[in-house]
């Protein structure tokens, strides 16, 4: 079935979700279609009232179901029958999320939504497995170790896979026996307001999740200060996970979840299949227009084999067919704003002015939309601006070694800590950079993730605290009191 639509046709659940309600205001941030660039929405701004009315909802939404204390299997089965919903309506679904953001509509079903239900469903089946322990005491004590939920989650998602970050924070969240409220991206709210519409349709109580819709100044702001959120899940920048710190550490106290940004090194040695290496690399750094927090975007290749690896990538670096989102045959991604653009383009030139050979791209496309060129630039020291910046685009940079330590001198980020990948047939050299390389996730002849949930992702350095996904996103939604009996 082709999943090609007419983008001026596809109604958008436009307002905040309160307590089971679409809440419509006028107003908002415009907001721009990355594929053509035409408004054709205002993202309403929830204001401190709106927050609290939020909050009041998972309130009451967690008391008059008793979410946290019903029989867990019940979660479990309410969670499943969500995730079997958002399959079900996966067609409608994918076209929300392409009509506002850069994932093309043909990647959506099998891809982020198949993916997003599997993990709901992943998380769902902790409820019943996961709980309180009995601690070793001597005869005349008992101790427990009690698991209980937090209460009210606040949870902020980026603009770039918004259907598997409101995933990511939704599902362990909710497994776990909390409420939510989820502040969605200010450039692509809808896909989420759709999945929260969808958990209602599927059974689960009205209330435990509430979105409300605007910016990080504004909506994030009081959502992170407010006083009844009892943990912060975010995903996003690093600059906005600091600014969250700050605002936490200034209205309170809470444990926070940050999922930040990274710069992610590629370490590829002359034993390596080189093509599949090569694959992998340029994959990344195009998929999404290399819009992803664990973009390869840093190769760093053995001397003798660089350029050969280079021109592999190169060749498929520009195969990838760029087209507007709603086309079902588009493989390459716009950026996600004209700002954002331009913003590459200006590190780009800066890369280059600071010495950097761009062997290919290094500009705007000539079509409709906010489409850049799958940029590589070579010859780029430590200190060039393209492998000091997150750029969140289609940019690599290339760099060559002669030994082991010297790879590892150069995969070291000063900022950023979160994913890396490594190249190589030697069993031993794989361990030896598994234990030194400083970030969150080793990836070995691959470089990309796989649907074993049960891996966690999350940054060193700061590129966060904590994790997304795994047992350890489920635990982090829970918190423990120790309890001791004298018998
Ligand atoms: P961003 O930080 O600009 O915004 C992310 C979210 O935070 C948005 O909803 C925004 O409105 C909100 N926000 C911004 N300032 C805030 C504030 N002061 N208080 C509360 N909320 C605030 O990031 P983005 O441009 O949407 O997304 C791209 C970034 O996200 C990149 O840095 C990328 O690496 C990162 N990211 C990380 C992961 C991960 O798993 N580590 C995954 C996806 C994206």
């Amino acid at each position: 079935m082709s999943l090609s639509f007419d983008p001026d046709t596809i109604p958008l659940p436009n307002g905040h979700f309160i307590g089971g309600e679409l809440i419509s205001t006028k107003g908002g941030i415009e907001m721009r279609r990355p594929s053509d660039g035409k408004a054709y929405a205002d993202c309403p701004v929830a204001g401190v009232d709106m927050v609290d009315r939020a909050v009041e909802s998972a309130k009451a939404a967690l008391k008059s179901s008793n979410w946290g204390g019903v029989r867990p299997r019940e979660r479990t089965k309410a969670l499943q029958a969500w995730a079997d919903l958002i399959e079900a309506e996966a067609a409608t679904l994918a076209r929300i999320e392409a009509l506002c953001s850069t994932r093309p509509v043909g990647q959506l079903v099998a891809g982020d939504i198949a993916v997003t239900a599997e993990q709901i469903r992943f998380f769902a089946e902790f409820a019943d497995k996961e709980g309180s322990e009995l601690a070793p005491t001597d005869d005349a004590s008992l101790g427990m170790i009690m698991s209980e939920p937090y209460g009210v989650v606040g949870a902020i998602t980026p603009w770039n896979f918004p259907i598997s970050m409101a995933g990511w924070k939704l599902g362990p969240a909710l497994a776990a026996g909390n409420a939510v409220v989820l502040k969605p991206s200010e450039m692509t709210p809808f896909s989420t307001v759709y999945m929260a519409q969808l958990a209602v349709r599927a059974g689960l109580p009205a209330g435990l999740i509430n979105l409300v819709l605007g910016d990080g100044p504004t909506t994030g702001t009081a959502l992170t200060g407010h006083a009844e959120i009892a943990k912060i899940s975010f995903t996003g920048s690093t600059r906005a996970g600091s600014a969250i710190m700050e605002n936490v550490a200034r209205t309170g106290v809470k444990p926070m979840t940050l999922e930040l940004g990274g710069k992610s090194p590629q370490i590829v040695f002359a034993d390596a299949d080189l093509d599949k290496a090569a694959m992998a690399i340029a994959g990344s750094v195009t998929f999404n227009a290399g819009q992803a927090c664990v973009a390869s975007t840093r190769l760093i290749v053995e001397r003798n084999v660089a350029d050969r690896l280079t021109a592999a990538i190169l060749e498929k670096m520009r195969t990838a067919r760029p087209g507007p989102t709603w086309d079902d045959a588009t493989q390459y991604s716009p950026i996600i704003s004209e700002r954002q653009r331009a913003r590459i383009d200006d590190i780009v030139r800066a890369a280059i002015g600071a010495g950097g050979k761009c062997l290919t791209g290094g500009g705007l496309m000539d079509s409709p939309g906010y489409f850049y060129r799958p940029t590589l630039i070579a010859d780029v020291d430590q200190d060039n601006p393209a492998i000091v910046e997150e750029i969140f685009g289609p940019v690599l940079t290339v760099q060559t070694f002669e030994s082991e330590e010297e790879a590892l001198v150069l995969s070291s980020h000063p900022t950023y800590g979160l994913a890396s990948g490594l190249f190589t047939a030697d069993l031993s050299r794989t361990i030896r950079f598994a234990r030194k390389l400083e970030a969150g996730t080793v990836w070995v002849n691959r470089y990309s993730r796989s649907r074993d949930h049960i891996l966690p992702t999350g940054g060193y350095k700061r590129s966060g605290i904590g994790k997304d996904l795994g047992r350890e996103a489920y635990l982090a939604n829970r918190r423990t009191k120790s309890v001791l009996i004298s018998l």
